[in-house]
């Protein structure tokens, strides 16, 4: 027989998965920012615009010295979801300084903001990410303009250099620490059960899993211990290979809804709904459960319940001000059009999984 019993099973008659990748370099290590001259070098640039958030101004002001003449210019108003109206403002510096590259370091609002100018001025970009979100490795930018947010995918958009430096992430708060970890975790666990999953895409997710699970209780126990806080760098990065590469389900459909509609905090939603998504799709995702599984022992949605339960702060969706009569519209918009999703997505089932959470 010419096809396996397996090929058969997983990608049915008639079904062809597609796997695309799209160029970048990307650079890892535990002090690997010291490199990015080098990098800008390589890049034939001459006129850096740099942007920070503020938890990242020490390693930005660190950079400003190394690149010397080359820093022409900064950019500090970096926010979440990118406004079009921050990115106005960017661009008038990007245009004034006549800035022939940009340098974002700092977690998806500075890199959206750096994907942002990239749109607009062509130039390139290196990315030096201080959270777990993983923009820094997606062609993708999500845009607002008068709070309404617009998505839009061209492998442009990706940061042609990424520099994974373990040393910008040893100070980040606990609770930050657990809420982004969690977000990435997301992405990885939706690529294991998504539709258009490939043997490429399986692996990442089930090796971020694996390292994110693994490393971040040991990081929560010591925050600025280097060998667990790099296996969660790591992690972040092959989470976010996969929200590049497989197709968000009900889980990101349901933050994205719900961070629309109440303008929520991004990281700490994921880490409220993951384990209610888990305990409503694994029942009908045995690759996804089986490799879980492996991880966490018998029960995934009790180790992911138990990460999220060792937040201290919000940590229901009524504690974000979340009204409870709001959750049957919500459940309604997404059953009318569903992202791909092995657990049943009608509004009923979803109102489920939206009360659990709340
Ligand atoms: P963020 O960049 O908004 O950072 C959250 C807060 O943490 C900020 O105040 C920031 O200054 C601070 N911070 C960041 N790194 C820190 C560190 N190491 N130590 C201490 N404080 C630190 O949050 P985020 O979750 O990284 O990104 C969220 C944004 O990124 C959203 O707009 C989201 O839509 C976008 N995003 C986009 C993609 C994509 O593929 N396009 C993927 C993930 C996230």
């Amino acid at each position: 027989m010419a096809r396996s019993c397996r090929t058969r099973g997983r990608y049915g008659r008639g079904m062809v998965v597609v796997h695309e990748t799209v160029a970048s370099r990307v650079l890892l290590g535990a002090g690997a920012r010291h490199l990015v001259p080098e990098e800008v070098e390589r890049l034939g640039a001459t006129r850096v615009l740099l942007v920070a958030t503020g938890s990242a101004r020490a390693a930005r002001d660190e950079l400003e010295a190394a690149l010397g003449e080359r820093a022409v210019a900064c950019f500090d108003g970096a926010v979440v979801h990118t406004p079009v109206a921050v990115t106005g403002q960017a661009m008038a510096v990007v245009e004034e300084a006549a800035a022939d590259a940009v340098v974002t370091i700092g977690g998806g609002s500075a890199i959206g903001l750096g994907k942002a100018i990239v749109a607009r001025a062509g130039i390139p970009h290196l990315a030096l990410p201080t959270t777990y979100a993983g923009s820094e490795v997606t062609p993708v930018l999500g845009e607002t303009t008068d709070g309404v947010k617009q998505t839009r995918r061209d492998p442009a958009l990706l940061p042609g250099t990424v520099v994974y430096d373990v040393e910008l992430t040893l100070r980040m708060p606990v609770g930050l620490t657990l809420t982004s970890a969690v977000n990435a975790l997301a992405h990885a666990v939706e690529a294991l059960w998504a539709p258009d999953a490939t043997p490429v895409s399986g692996a990442l997710a089930t090796e971020a899993s694996r390292l994110l699970l693994g490393a971040l209780p040991e990081v929560l126990d010591d925050p600025s211990g280097l060998p667990a806080r790099t296996a969660l760098q790591e992690g972040a990065w092959l989470a976010g290979t996969c929200l590049a590469t497989a197709r968000m389900g009900l889980h990101h459909q349901l933050a994205h809804a719900l961070g629309g509609t109440f303008d929520l905090p991004h990281a700490e939603l994921h880490t409220m709904l993951l384990a209610h998504v888990l305990r409503h799709n694994l029942p009908h995702a045995p690759t996804a459960a089986h490799r879980l599984r492996a991880i966490t022992g018998d029960d995934p949605v009790a180790a992911v319940a138990a990460l999220a339960a060792a937040y201290d702060g919000p940590r229901r969706l009524r504690d974000l001000g979340v009204p409870a009569d709001g959750l049957a519209a919500v459940a309604e918009r997404v059953a009318a059009a569903p992202y791909p999703n092995p657990g049943p997505t009608d509004a009923a089932s979803v109102e489920a999984v939206l009360r659990a959470a709340w």
